[in-house]
Order: C-alpha cells, then sequence, then structure tokens
C-alpha cells in the first residue's frame, strides 16, 4: 500500500466505524472480509472471530440467500421487505461488485440499517408533533394533505379530517382570505389569516417546503400558529398604555402651566434657589409629556390607529422650519445648523406634520449628541422616484455593534458618552414606523467619534395626488366614478355616496371586470377596494397605471388593512381606510376629480415637451389643464370648452399666437379669456398692438413658480 492509499484506507476505516449503518463485505469466495461495529451489534457478531471466515459464521441464513440472489440478479435490496436476523429486522442493500483480488468472480458490499431504530425516529418525530402547540400540516408534492397533528386539528376544528388524502389547498382548509400570497412557499414568509370557523381567530401561517437530501422537493409542510391570544394581548396593552397616558397628560398640564407661571413671576417674586429648582421641575415636565406622546405615538403606530393624511409637500419647507426651531438649541451647544437643498426638488407624498416630526426628531438627535459643537447639515435631494432627506452630523457616532439596534423601541446606546444625554430611546423607533407607513425607507451610517448621518426617503408626490383631473379629452366621460369592490353590498353603498353628489357610477366586482370599464369608459376617479376575488387588487392598481390608456385616472386605495405604504408606492392617489366616512370619501373623490372648483388652462405651443411639462407644474397646483399644439387646435378647444385661462405661445406653424390673440380678443364671446403670452423671441414691433391685447407676457425660460404665480394671480383677479 502507497502512503496514499493507506490514508484513504484509514479514512474508509474511520467513517464505518463511526456509522449508524452496518456494513459487511463478503468476496467472491464467500469470506468476510469487512465487518464495522455498527454490523458487530446488528449481526450479533464479534469481528475477530467472524472476519475472514465464511459468510455462514454470520448466522444469518436469509442474508446468505439474498447473497445468492444478488449475484445472480444483481443489486438487491430489501425496502420492501426486511430482513429477520436474530429476532431483529434489518433493512439490507448488496452490491455485487468485481473481486480484483482474485480476479473471478463477484464481491458484494452488504449495508445494513435497523429498522426498529428508524421506527424509533418515526416515534419519535410523531411525538414532538404531537406535542407542539402550533398546527402543522404536511403535502405531498401533488398538493394531497397527508398528515397533520393534534394541534393542527384544535385550531382548525373536525372538519379537517375530511381533508386527509384529498387535494385541497390551505386557504380551503382554513376557510379563509387571503389567499396565499404568492412567492411566500418559496421564501417560507408568514402571512396571517382570520379564520371564518370557528370564528375571529387569526392564525400565522409559514409555509415551506421539505427537500430531500439531494435538494429536490417532496412536498410542503405548513406550520400555523393560533396568535388570537397575542393579538388580544397586544391590544389590551396598547389600550392600557393609551388610557394611562391621557390620564397622565391631564394632572402633567396643570403641574407644568403653574410652574411655568411660577418662573414667570405670575406668583410673585422668588429667589435664585427656587428658581434653579423650578426649573428642574419644568425640564423634568417637559420630558415627561415628550414620553407620554411617544408611548401615545406608540401605542397608535401598534394597534393601527395613526391616521396618516397623505398629500404632496414641500421637503424644503419642513427642513427651513426646523431649521428654525432648532436654531436656539444648536446656538446654546455651539452646533452650526446648515440646509442644503438641491434645486427642484420635487413634492414628496406624505403627512406634513408626521415628516415635521420624524425631521425634527433627527436634527435634536444631530444637536443632542454633539456635544462638543460641530455642524449638523440638513440636505435634500431627489433620487429617481424618491425624495431622500438626511440629517448629518459631527457628533460622537455611533460603533458599528450599536448601530443595529437603533430603530428598535427603547434602545439606546448604554456608555460614557450618551448617559448624560437625556432621551428614551423611542424616538428613532417612531420615525421608522411613520416613514415605513408612507411608504418610504429610513437608514443610518455612522464612525464612531466621527459623526452619523440618518437618512429617509419618501415617494415623489405622484401628478394626481392633489385635487387634479386628468386631461380634460373628448373621451373623458364627466364626472363618472368608477367603483371597484368585490362586495356587491358595499360597491353599491360607496355608488349611493356618490350618486348624491352628483356622480355618475359604474360597478366592478372582479379585478377583470374592472381594467376593462376603466379601459373602455375612462372614468375621472376609481376607488379601489384591494381585497378582490380573481385577484389581488393591488396587482390591479399596477396594471392601471402600467397602462396609459388608465395611468392617469387617479386610484382611491381603501382597505381594511393599513396598506397605505404599498398603496402609494404603486401609484394610488390616495388612501382611506374602511369603514369609510361618507364625507370623507366624497371630498376625496371631489379632490381627485377636481371638477367642482379647478379652473382649467389652455396650454399653446408647438412643442409638447413644454406643454407636458407646464402641464404637470399646474396639475400639481391643483389646475384643470387641456393642451392644443397649434392655433387651430387651440381655437377649436376654446370652441368645445372655455377655458379659464390661455397660456400662448407665439411662434406656431399653421395659425400663429398673434393671429389667436386677434380671433379670441376681437371676439366679445371670447374676449375676456385672459391670455399670457410665453415669448422666447424678439418680439414683432409691427404687432406690437397685438400683444398690448393679451393680459400678460411671460419671457421664456421662465420657472414653473413664476409662471404658476402669474396664473393663479390672474385667475384671483378675475374672480
Ligand atoms: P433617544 O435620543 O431619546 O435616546 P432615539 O430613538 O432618538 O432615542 O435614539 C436612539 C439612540 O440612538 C440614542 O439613544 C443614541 O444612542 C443613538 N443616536 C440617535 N441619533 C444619534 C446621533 N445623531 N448621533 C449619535 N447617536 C445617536
Amino acid at each position: 500500500m502507497s502512503n496514499e492509499e493507506r490514508r484513504q484506507d484509514a479514512r474508509v476505516r474511520a467513517l464505518m466505524g463511526a456509522s449508524h449503518e452496518g456494513f459487511v463485505v463478503i468476496d467472491s469466495e464467500d469470506r468476510i472480509r469487512l465487518l464495522n461495529e455498527a454490523a458487530e451489534t446488528q449481526l450479533g457478531v464479534e469481528r475477530i472471530a467472524v472476519m475472514y471466515a465464511h459468510a455462514s459464521a454470520l448466522e444469518a441464513p436469509e442474508l446468505e440467500a439474498a447473497l445468492v440472489e444478488a449475484r445472480v440478479n444483481g443489486p438487491w435490496d430489501s425496502s420492501a421487505a426486511t430482513l429477520d436476523v436474530k429476532g431483529r429486522s434489518l433493512a439490507c442493500t448488496l452490491i455485487p461488485f468485481a473481486d480484483v483480488e482474485r480476479g473471478a468472480g463477484e464481491s458484494v458490499a452488504i449495508v445494513l440499517r435497523d429498522e426498529a431504530r428508524s421506527m424509533d425516529d418515526l416515534e419519535r418525530a410523531e411525538a414532538i408533533l404531537d406535542a407542539t402547540g402550533d398546527g402543522m400540516l404536511v403535502f405531498s408534492p401533488d398538493g394531497a394533505l397527508t398528515y397533520f397533528n393534534p394541534a393542527a386539528r384544535d385550531i382548525i376544528g373536525p372538519r379537517i379530517d375530511d381533508y386527509v388524502g384529498t387535494h385541497v389547498t390551505l386557504a380551503e382548509i382554513l376557510d379563509t382570505e387571503p389567499l396565499l400570497p404568492e412567492g411566500a412557499e418559496a421564501t417560507g414568509a408568514a402571512w396571517e389569516a382570520t379564520l371564518v370557523e370557528p370564528e375571529h381567530r387569526i392564525v400565522q401561517v409559514r409555509t415551506s417546503p421539505v427537500l430531500d437530501s439531494s435538494g429536490a422537493s417532496i412536498g410542503t409542510v405548513s406550520n400555523i400558529r393560533d396568535i388570537t391570544t397575542e393579538r388580544e394581548m397586544a391590544m389590551m396593552k396598547n389600550e392600557f398604555v393609551s388610557t394611562v397616558s391621557h390620564e397622565l397628560r391631564t394632572p402633567l398640564t396643570s403641574i407644568k402651566g403653574y410652574v411655568d407661571l411660577i418662573v414667570d413671576g405670575e406668583a410673585g417674586e422668588i429667589n435664585e434657589i427656587q428658581r434653579e429648582f423650578l426649573e428642574i421641575v419644568q425640564e423634568n415636565s417637559d420630558r415627561l409629556v415628550s414620553l407620554i406622546n411617544d408611548m401615545l405615538d406608540i401605542s397608535r403606530i401598534e394597534s393601527g390607529r395613526i391616521h396618516l393624511k397623505v398629500e404632496p409637500i414641500e421637503i424644503t419647507d419642513l427642513i427651513v422650519g426646523a431649521a428654525g426651531t432648532f436654531k436656539t438649541m444648536a446656538d446654546q451647544s455651539s452646533v452650526e445648523l446648515v440646509t442644503s437643498v438641491t434645486e427642484d426638488i420635487p413634492r414628496a407624498a406624505g403627512d406634513r406634520d408626521r415628516i415635521g416630526q420624524v425631521l425634527m426628531n433627527l436634527v435634536s438627535n444631530a444637536i443632542k449628541y454633539s456635544p462638543g459643537g460641530g455642524t449638523a447639515t440638513i440636505a435634500a435631494r431627489r433620487d429617481g422616484d424618491d425624495v431622500i432627506v438626511e440629517v448629518s452630523d459631527t457628533g460622537i457616532g455611533i460603533k458599528p455593534e450599536d448601530q443595529a439596534g437603533l430603530f428598535s423601541k427603547f434602545y439606546r446606546v448604554d456608555s460614557s458618552l450618551t448617559r448624560d444625554i437625556g432621551g428614551t430611546g423611542l424616538g428613532l423607533s417612531i420615525c421608522k414606523s411613520i416613514v415605513e407607513l408612507l411608504g418610504g425607507r429610513i437608514w443610518a451610517e455612522s464612525e464612531f467619534g466621527e459623526g452619523s448621518t440618518f437618512g429617509f426617503s419618501l415617494p415623489v408626490a405622484p401628478p394626481d395626488l392633489v385635487r387634479t383631473p386628468a386631461v380634460e379629452g373628448p373621451d373623458a366621460a364627466a364626472g363618472t366614478v368608477l367603483v371597484v369592490d368585490r362586495d356587491p353590498d358595499v360597491a353599491s353603498l360607496i355608488e349611493t355616496y356618490l350618486a348624491k353628489r352628483g356622480y355618475d357610477v359604474l360597478t366592478a366586482h372582479s379585478a377583470q371586470a374592472a381594467a376593462q370599464l376603466a379601459a373602455q369608459h375612462r372614468p375621472r376617479a376609481i376607488t379601489l377596494d384591494v381585497m378582490l376575488d380573481d385577484s389581488d387588487g393591488f396587482d390591479l392598481l399596477q396594471q392601471l397605471k402600467g397602462n396609459p390608456e388608465t395611468a392617469d385616472i387617479p386610484v382611491l386605495v381603501l382597505s381594511v388593512v393599513c396598506d397605505e405604504g404599498k398603496s402609494m408606492r404603486l401609484g394610488a392617489a390616495n388612501y382611506l381606510e374602511k369603514p369609510v366616512n361618507q364625507k370623507r370619501l366624497v371630498d376625496v373623490i371631489d379632490g381627485l376629480v377636481g371638477s367642482v372648483a379647478s379652473p382649467l388652462v389652455l396650454v399653446v405651443d408647438d412643442d409638447r415637451g413644454i406643454v407636458d411639462s407646464i402641464s404637470r407644474v399646474l396639475k400639481a397646483k391643483g389646475f384643470a389643464v387641456m393642451p392644443a399644439y397649434d392655433g387651430k387646435e387651440a381655437m377649436a378647444a376654446v370652441r368645445r370648452k372655455r377655458p379659464h385661462l390661455m397660456l400662448l405661445d407665439l411662434k406656431m406653424p399653421e395659425m400663429d399666437g398673434y393671429q389667436v390673440i386677434q380671433e379670441i380678443k376681437t371676439d366679445p364671446e371670447m374676449s375676456d379669456i385672459p391670455i399670457v403670452v410665453m415669448t422666447a423671441h424678439r418680439i414683432d414691433h409691427s404687432r406690437m398692438g397685438i400683444i398690448a391685447m393679451a393680459a400678460e407676457q411671460v419671457p421664456k425660460p421662465f420657472s414653473a413658480e413664476e409662471l404658476v404665480e402669474r396664473v393663479e394671480s390672474l385667475l384671483t383677479e378675475e374672480a
């Protein structure tokens, strides 16, 4: 044997020694050439006694018979039947192979597995499954229910007995909505469902594939956990926190109020020591107030009772506001507060007050955790479809190991640097919830000792987020709203609300019908409940936004679950939680349709890019817009629908701007339509008189603000 062979041999022996399976090799002359420890036990023999002896020394006649069979018929295994060897039942596999040493004939390798032992394993597994509190369901690869444990029966009820052996989906077994979200099986993601029967049980379901050793799927296993009690406890806790916090606020208000009065000298002179003590009371009651507010916020967020009002927000305004609010605090800490905002930041879709709160929290931290002074910068920029806001400081920074927990409740970095700085560890967790509910993300980057940057993103506000109608077109049915809800009763309720208000209502109960009606009738707005029978409402939303024919139609998502973030991300114009309040619904629809009071502006330019960009700005400001690309089209549009104002380019093919002005201003029917002339070229002096008839001129290039300002001021003059 070479050294390598010797090593190889030692490895094989070690492996065989450690195996639970028995290995025996019988050579072509029926002599026992190899027998490992497991085989000694299984066959009840001693290796020293049987090695090199005839196979009959094993005293296992059945095995000898199998040996003969394997030599004649090739590999043999007893997976169907087991061998009974000295009272043990053994599963055997026999594999013949050429006996190289002896030249002729075949050796046979025998693998022996203790069936009793694997039965033990199975029983043990079943005992474990029987004892677990979670329901377990096992499905075969073709989707038949093959096993469930007693806990599954407790949760689902005796009807589960009927499903064994049948092809049935989990949703059918649970008799619930929603159906398993797509891809949940592959990822093993958990989803929740409320059972119809037994009523009001809430379960959490996790389905994962069962793979064999080669990685092939041999079925799925679903774990079902009854989380009703957990939910009830969480609700009770939230209610408790909410009640206590409200109760605490009342006495605290008077404590704070009176201390403030005393400090301000309203109760007579106080001496320096009294002042010092009272200021400590003041400071601490302020801390208590902010702690209570944070607790209330957390309980609102966790119970889903937080109401977010999504509207287009001017991030720059919020930044300027926050910088103003924290100027004194920054000065006191010798922190220089800087703002850096790139131009043309679009408006973000968010809740103004709540985003203000997030921003203030980050700015206050930046100053608070910069005890040695330094610079705090609030910056904003656009990144694709997001508006990004970042607050950076040159403060104490955070070690990498402390960064993971930053956004968890009550998390505070514990170090000599932070111990003296007051705080509850709730702020960032509230910020995270708010930002994520609005469809954004939040993150932190930091270098210990150098400083930190906290950033968050919000989706850019879709152009129809404010009361804005779609571009006026001849096909747009006036005042039609499409109501999509799988429940006909709910749909007809919404229809009643809207019909009372004067809208024509179309209803659809399935995604397919909705998509068809939307493309066919191009309604002014769509209300969409995301729970539909034939498809996920979010898919429908995506489909509507992806189809150029329907992309412009504002969609109001109605849902019983808090889907605001997802809805806005997918392009919804607004979101309302069910049950909806009649007035709120009608208000939002009015706003979306914009038919009530939006002034109509006609934009005329042969450059489509210009018409587009002006339309977008105007729509974002709540105007209705009618486009025209030359003088003739402009005149046709004016005759079809009288605009409140007209933005007009001068140099155009066919009929130029001068002619348009002349025609409109000399027709008594139309002469009072204000016209704003957009001029890029030098004005033709010989036709100055005509220009003078127009209300105003704006020289190109102009800024969006400038234009909107002119339009707004002209229209208010009109009114
Ligand atoms: P609080 O400031 O009330 O403790 P937060 O949730 O706002 O609670 O912050 C959690 C923790 O994150 C803080 O306790 C602090 O340790 C760390 N942290 C937050 N902002 C900064 C920052 N700008 N620089 C350094 N550490 C910070």
